[in-house]
């Protein structure tokens, strides 16, 4: 026992070590590792205990993947990086309290419900209530009600909430329910590797058995055949069956066009609804609700001002009260409206919605391609930059309302016909690779935060 506490402060230190020696130790990740200690490995989870939940929520958000990276160097293993929040972590060492991973459970691959998600945590105002009162029903009587249900809306209003909603009311319910989460992007991928490992009964059996399915995101599954195929089975399994099947989406079923038709028609089959844009009222009770979660103490004055500035997301609604609630509590002063309008200034660039810019897209392709900025949008024809700088000009294509020119000046002044066959070339990858296409949706993802 104490050997393998002692393994695990020794791959802790050196990992310090080692961020510090590479230079990838910077004042922010110190701040939020102040206090922090390893309590101990577990299977492949490396157990990390923070002080303040503030440390956990930014490390969670930023940090995870360099420390996991270091990790892997130090040890040669692919730990999972687990945070825990305790005052005391000397005394955990044994009776460790495993968080549920909120933020984003789809990356750690588990097709399981985060019990962070509830209806009770859930804000109801006009933006919602169809929705979820839709949703309850669905969740009070699984596979009797509306199905399938599905849910639909812009990112951030509380769609993947809502699925873990249901699928945590159902486990109360019904504990020995057997209830599967996943996004359509695991989804894929997972049947993916089983065709290629030849494991395709296992996949059949696992999604052929869900009692109650959460599809989250449909929009991302795999245009190719086989796995809508695939879906499609495993979709009239489950409704012949009568088991429940709720589905989120960021638009509606007909405006699925990489879908099949048969597709489409099987969605619409059940109850469709959509979560939109919440009005003032609601986005400031979502922010008392939260800043009491966090137990801070923040004036009634600036969360109606940052209420009242954040309007379309509530994903950023909560990243600006967290950026507030952080900077408050490790600089230790009480945020008045100037203060809190210097953090939202930093979030907006100025028309109160945080929007994706050129500028964005370039810096989080060049980091994930590990380049600079100026490499993305330099002339130099070196190969290593050329298909980065694709996938830059894709993604504002994608998601920005850029023109071809637009973006070629962008990149530093390339023509309209160039930018228009770079991007028709990732278009056509997309098709064919689909690991490009879980790197361009982590990209993506990463733009949506607002860190
Ligand atoms: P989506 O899946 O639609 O992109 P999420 O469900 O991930 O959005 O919601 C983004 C964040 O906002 C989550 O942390 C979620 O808990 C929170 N959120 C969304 N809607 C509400 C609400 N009505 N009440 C409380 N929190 C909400
Ligand atoms: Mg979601």
């Amino acid at each position: 026992m104490e050997s393998i506490h002692q393994d695990v402060r020794i791959s802790w230190n050196s990992v310090i070590k080692q961020m510090k020696e590479d230079g990838e130790y910077s004042v922010g990740l110190g701040v939020y590792l102040e206090g922090a200690k390893p309590i101990k490995i577990d299977g492949f989870k490396f157990i990390v205990a923070v002080p303040i939940l503030i440390s956990k929520k930014m490390i969670d958000a930023r940090y995870k993947e360099l420390i996991e990276w270091e990790l892997a160097k130090i040890t040669g293993k692919n730990y999972m990086l687990v945070t825990v929040v305790s005052d005391d972590p000397q005394k955990m060492q044994d009776d460790v309290i495993y968080p549920h991973h909120d933020e984003n459970p789809t990356t750690i691959g588990v097709n399981s419900v985060n019990e962070n998600y509830t209806f009770d945590n859930f804000v109801i105002g006009s933006s919602n209530n169809v929705a979820t009162a839709a949703a309850y029903s669905t969740a009070e009587h699984p596979g009797k009600m509306y199905n399938p249900l599905f849910l639909y809306g812009k990112s951030g209003l509380g769609k993947t909430h809502l699925l873990h909603a249901i699928g945590n009311k159902i486990k109360q319910d019904h504990p020995d329910m057997n209830i599967i989460y996943v996004t359509s992007e695991t989804f894929t991928s997972e049947f993916i590797d089983a065709l290629k490992y030849g494991t395709t009964m296992d996949f059949k059996r696992k999604y052929r058995n869900a009692e109650v399915l959460l599809i989250d995101d449909v929009q991302f599954i795999e245009r190719t055949e086989a796995t809508q195929e695939e879906f499609f089975h495993t979709f009239n399994a489950l409704y012949a069956l009568n088991r429940q099947i709720v589905i989120t989406s960021d638009r509606r079923p007909s405006d699925l066009i990489m879908l099949e038709e048969r597709l489409r028609t099987r969605f619409s089959q059940g109850l469709t609804t959509d979560l939109s844009v919440p009005n003032y009222e609601t986005r400031l009770l979502i922010l008392k609700n939260k800043a009491q979660n966090y137990k801070a103490n923040i004036s009634e004055e600036v969360l109606e001002y940052v209420a009242e500035r954040i309007k379309s997301n509530i994903r950023e609604l909560e990243g600006a009260l967290l950026k507030i609630v952080s900077m408050s509590q490790l600089s230790n002063i009480v945020v008045d409206i100037n203060y809190a309008e210097e953090v939202i200034k930093s979030i907006l660039p100025g028309d109160g919605i945080v929007k994706i810019t050129p500028d964005k897209i370039i810096e989080r392709v060049a980091s994930f391609y590990k380049i600079t900025p100026e490499d993305l949008t330099g002339k130099a024809k070196v190969k290593n930059f050329a298909f980065p700088r694709q996938v830059g000009m894709y993604l504002c294509h994608r998601l920005t309302d850029m023109n071809f020119k637009m973006i070629g000046n962008a990149f530093g002044g390339k023509d309209r016909s160039t930018v228009d066959h770079n991007v028709k070339k990732i278009e056509m990858m997309l098709e064919i690779r689909p690991e490009l296409k879980e790197d361009i949706n982590y990209i993506i993802k990463d733009l949506e935060k607002i860190y």
